[in-house]
């Protein structure tokens, strides 16, 4: 696996340029949109400074190994690609919530740059191409992989392989899957280093940028928590991502003292009813969310609590279950939505089948590498959706070789494919 350091010199460089920007916009009130724009990036800077001075996290303070040739790499990443088609029009942000069921993946285009966040399910691989494409996306700045569920990281393997971006962003953290390994090795392939997220440090595109909340701390096997959760601006209009963190990374976001306000907040985890914590929802205090998930999902999102948190708070709410592929326009000032906001407050409901009349296992050990059914004598990988389903009697965990496996009689399940 490659593990490359961020490009430290650009990154203080930035940081410094910055700043000074921010003296001369104090120095020269600012006006017109380039003011604005610039005025934007000096104060997330700012508040950049001091979260990294607080000591920074974990998940951001992962600088792993191979220093200086992972920054050569990204540099010359960064001349051959990164730049959105010309057909993109200039002056505006795009934020496009695309519809892949239950998964996230959102495209953002500011100024003629363009970045994804999340990249659906392994299925959603077609989708996502085709989207692009009709966006007239032919290179990628940044890709954004919050955490390495498959409904997150899915499809990004064909992302990178068909637009490498020029930063790559992973939190540090490994998941045992299938999926995890083919985004390592697409991004191998395409020679794409790894980049950690570091708390605070902020990244532009076009003339938007956005600035690393989360992760702010090891958390351990919740790999949901682990979600890189960022905020993106583009002149007054903002935008909070924070991928599938739960209540405790919420807790954490609100107590770093990060300013956490945005225009339009992704609602963590699909709706679901572990995450968009009062609190949490509270210091975005945002008027537009957005929750994609799939109709019909396993998991029931989103949740009533959760529809009932947001509508309590005023805030209108899309998705992309009903409205399908949702795109937010900020001409720097106002946001416009392709769609009217929905207004059902219907929560998802769960499939019968997920009430399951026995009892299973909550979560797979670490050190698993397979799991198994020893009554359909199945095997699966440890993060298949069919492992939450298998009763406990019938449960158990394997070390070693999938041979072993097929010599004792095992076959591989259909849907994981280990
Ligand atoms: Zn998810
Ligand atoms: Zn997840």
């Amino acid at each position: 696996m490659r593990e490359e350091n961020q490009k430290k010199k650009k990154r203080s460089a930035g940081r410094w340029g910055a700043l000074l920007l921010a003296l001369a916009l104090l120095l020269a009130s600012c006006q017109g949109p380039a003011g604005e724009s610039l005025a934007i990036g000096s104060s997330s800077t700012t508040a950049a400074v001091s979260a990294e001075e607080d000591g920074g996290s974990a998940g951001g303070s992962g600088s792993p190994a191979g220093d200086g040739s992972g920054a050569e790499t990204a540099d010359g990443a960064g001349e051959s690609s990164g730049e959105a088609g010309g057909s993109l029009p200039g002056g505006e942000l795009t934020v496009h919530f695309l519809d892949v069921g239950q998964a996230d993946c959102t495209l953002l285009v500011c100024d003629g740059e363009a970045m994804v966040i999340d990249a659906g399910n392994n299925a959603d691989a077609n989708t996502i191409k085709n989207y692009l494409n009709s966006q007239g996306i032919t290179g990628l700045k940044y890709a954004v992989g919050t955490h390495p569920h498959e409904d997150h990281i899915g499809s990004m393997d064909a992302v990178v392989g068909i637009w490498p971006p020029e930063t790559l962003f992973l939190p540090q953290v490994e998941a045992d899957s299938e999926t995890f390994r083919d985004v390592l090795h697409a991004a191998e392939e395409k020679d794409v280093p790894i980049t950690r997220p570091v708390i605070g440090q902020t990244y532009e595109l076009g003339g938007g940028s956005f600035t690393i909340l989360g992760p702010l701390t090891d958390y351990g096997d919740n790999l949901n928590d682990w979600s890189i959760v960022l905020k993106f601006t583009y002149g007054d209009c903002s935008f909070l991502f924070s991928g599938d963190a739960e209540a405790d990374a919420e807790g954490d976001l609100c107590d770093s003292g990060q300013d956490l306000s945005a225009d339009v907040y992704q609602v963590g985890h699909h709706g679901s009813s572990t995450s968009t914590s009062p609190e949490f929802l509270e210091k975005i205090d945002p008027d537009y969310a957005v929750i994609s998930c799939g109709v019909d999902n396993d998991y029931g999102h989103p949740h009533q609590e959760t529809l009932d948190r947001l509508n309590g708070a005023g805030i209108e709410i899309f998705r992309t279950d009903e409205q399908g592929t949702i795109v937010a326009s900020c001409d720097g000032q106002e946001i416009t939505w392709s769609t009217a906001p929905s207004d059902s407050l219907t929560a998802g409901e769960m499939p019968e089948e997920t009430s399951l009349p026995f009892e299973t296992v909550d979560s797979v050990s670490e050190d698993a590498d397979y799991v198994l059914n020893t009554r359909s004598k199945r095997f699966h990988l440890p993060d298949c959706s069919s492992v939450g389903t298998i009763a406990k009697s019938n449960y158990q965990e394997f070390q070693g070789d999938r041979q072993e496996l097929i010599d004792q009689g095992y076959s591989p399940c259909g849907n994981c494919n280990p």
